[in-house]
């Protein structure tokens, strides 16, 4: 079996004193080597959930484990390590110069050898097909380049978890698409939990397991075809399926054979 790789256990959190809970006793857990989905209208509470599970913020109720340790103010530099995460503008996320720059930041602030750091500057950018851009000045790429190269800068650090929060919102179609397919191979390839953060319903098709939030509670978890089987209340809580799936589901109804690819 799977262990626990993130879990929330009762989690509840605010903001301040006077704000509402954001968060209200949640509970669920991501297991080793997952690709998960968690979705829910805007203002559900994903990003809070995102920044809970890196220790950006603490939550005032309940306890995060993540790899076998509690977050608190003396794990949170390790779960740091453990927890890498790609945000929504690719522009807020540059340090370096340069792409290879850029990548050694995170390194450099772990005290890694410099020849170590070296191999995996090489070895990362090499994983997002972005090796040859190392010199380029990260201004200069298009926005789903710009994100293969913070990924890049995430993996240098050997997290065990990856979290895309909205990590495509800002691209067009074939940005969104590069970036599908590079954290498809990654994933593959060394073994990350995958986290998806996404109001978004085709990113949700890509996932082994769906986590639906709403009004600060796990709503649903399922598999995509069991979440895209729930239209109905889908709609209910504000979000809509695509129509792409739609499609697909039509069409397996009528027999016609049809691939995931066929749909990208
Ligand atoms: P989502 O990612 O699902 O859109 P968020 O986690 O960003 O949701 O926000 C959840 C709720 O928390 C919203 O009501 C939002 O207004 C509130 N919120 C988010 N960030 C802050 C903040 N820094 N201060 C106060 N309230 C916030």
């Amino acid at each position: 079996m799977r262990s626990g790789l993130v879990e929330f256990r009762n989690v509840s959190f605010r903001y301040g004193e006077n704000e509402h809970w954001v968060l209200n006793d949640c509970s669920f857990t991501i297991y080793e080597n997952e690709a998960v989905a968690i979705i829910g209208h805007n203002g559900s509470g994903k990003s809070t959930i995102a920044k809970l599970m890196n220790g950006l913020l603490f939550p005032q109720k309940g306890e995060i484990i993540v790899n076998g340790k509690q977050i608190n103010a003396e794990t949170v530099w390790n779960v740091r390590q453990d927890v890498g995460m790609v945000f929504q503008n690719p522009d807020n996320q540059f340090v370096g110069t340069t792409v290879q720059d850029d990548v050694a930041f995170g390194m450099e602030n772990r005290g890694i050898p410099r020849d170590d750091m070296l191999k995996r500057i090489d070895n990362t950018l090499t994983s997002v097909d972005m090796q040859r851009y190392r010199l380029t000045e990260p201004h200069k790429l298009s926005g789903g380049q710009k994100q293969r190269v913070a990924i890049a800068g995430v993996l240098a650090v050997y997290p065990n978890v990856l979290i895309m929060d909205e990590a495509t919102a800002m691209l067009d179609p074939k940005g969104r698409k590069e970036i599908m397919r590079t954290v498809t191979d990654v994933r593959q390839n060394r073994h990350l939990s995958l986290i998806t953060i996404t109001h978004d319903l085709r990113e949700v098709v890509e996932a082994e397991r769906v986590i639906v939030m709403n009004e600060g509670k796990v709503w649903d978890e399922s598999t995509p075809r069991g979440i895209f089987a729930k239209k109905t209340e889908l709609r209910s809580i504000g979000l809509d399926i695509p129509f792409v799936a739609v499609l697909s589901d039509e069409l397996r109804k009528a027999g016609v054979p049809i691939t995931h690819e066929a749909l990208n």
